[in-house]
């Protein structure tokens, strides 16, 4: 049984709804819902299912943990590793029936092996480095590791891609990476080597590089309704983190509020606790920065350094008790709180701030169907 007031809604009608706008706006691309790290925080398991639900046809994954997961949660959809898998995991990646992105030589080796000692064959996409500097084989190696692919007699070359660096501050960037992706596909193609499925865009690529759809595009944040550019598309915030006040009491003007007494009243006011704090993903620094809390359809600045288990929130002379729903992340009323408030505040991005939410905020799921 749950004690403490504090938990994450996640809207999985809302992730469904996202993934129907985003296989429209990618047609005749396919949709991959990107659910690494536990789904940018929203449960993976169930956030694949609702972007299946809603058309998405492939799921992508940073780790073969988390494609273990998937799969020991039922899930068949096919599934691409984005990076390629250490050495010593090529085996549970074929066995876990896994999609590996592959670009050195010991990877591809080591999955020729694996896929051999299984007796299947397994499939691999190719990823090609035309900018982000991060994994992949760069466009003057690409051909030779594709070769490599084609020579393995247990693996098949079914994909080829790319990642965007820059696709959410410079479309010109983005056109310039894409023009080494086909210089490269050009090339492979002219050597006799099908690429397979091509894909390159992100979020902000879909959303944003009308040509970087290709075969596939992969979608992470867009699916959890925080689109990282401005789009026309109806995309809605799937998580909301509420608490409820737990402690209020009237504090004189001029005390110091929390660790290091940072904040200080400036005349007497309702100081109130609310049971959520930096272990949980609301970051130390966020009442230093402007963050704010919704209690009853208003606004409260948090008051004070922001503690590992709870925060003050100064109410002011407002009508507040224990027992108050206080909205972190989401609606209340007419007032809205989103990720990207907070991230633009704390000078970071959406993305950290819900995979940042720690795995003790529980999550619970509301879905109507
Ligand atoms: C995380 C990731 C994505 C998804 O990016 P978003 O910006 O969340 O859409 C796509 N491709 C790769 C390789 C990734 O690592």
């Amino acid at each position: 049984m749950q004690q403490r007031p504090t938990h994450a809604t996640v809207d999985l009608d809302a992730i469904r709804a996202n993934a129907q706008l985003l296989v429209k706006a990618a047609a005749p691309a396919q949709l991959m819902a990107v659910v690494k790290a536990d789904g940018y925080g929203h449960g993976a398991v169930p956030a694949a299912q609702a972007a299946l639900a809603g058309g998405a046809t492939w799921l992508g994954v940073a780790l073969v943990e988390e494609g273990r997961h998937l799969r020991s949660n039922g899930i068949d959809a096919p599934i691409l590793l984005l990076s390629e898998p250490p050495i010593d995991a090529a085996v549970e990646t074929v066995a876990l029936g896994l999609t590996p992105t592959v670009y050195t030589k010991e990877g591809i080796s080591a999955l020729n092996e694996a896929a051999a000692a299984s007796g299947s064959t397994v499939a691999v996409h190719l990823k090609i480095d035309t900018g982000m500097r991060r994994v992949g084989v760069d466009p003057e190696h690409a051909l030779q590791i594709a070769e490599l692919v084609q020579n393995s007699p247990s693996l098949s070359l079914s994909g080829t891609m790319t990642h965007l660096a820059v696709a959410d501050e410079s479309i010109a960037g983005a056109e310039q990476q894409l023009e080494r992706f086909d210089a490269v596909l050009t090339a492979m193609r002219a050597h006799g080597i099908d690429p397979g499925c091509c894909h390159a865009s992100n979020s902000a690529g879909l959303l944003s590089v009308e040509r970087g759809k290709y075969d596939m595009v992969r979608t992470g944040i867009a699916l959890y309704g925080l689109p990282p550019v401005a789009t026309e598309l109806a995309l809605e915030p799937a998580l909301s983190l509420v608490s409820r006040v737990g402690f209020v009491k009237r504090v004189h003007a001029d005390e110091g509020i929390s660790y290091g007494w940072r904040y200080h009243t400036a005349h007497e006011t309702t100081i109130v606790t609310v049971p959520i704090g930096y272990a949980d993903g609301v970051r130390r620094a966020m009442w230093a920065v402007g963050g704010e809390v919704l209690i009853r359809g208003r606004r409260f600045p948090i008051a004070g350094t922001v503690t590992m288990d709870q925060l003050m929130v100064d109410v002011g002379n407002a009508e507040v008790v224990v027992g108050d729903l206080v909205t972190l992340l989401g609606r209340d009323g007419a007032e809205r709180i989103t990720a990207d408030d907070w991230g633009s505040a704390l000078g970071t991005i959406s993305y950290e701030v819900v995979s940042g939410l720690s795995p003790r905020v529980p999550r619970r799921y509301k879905e109507d169907g």
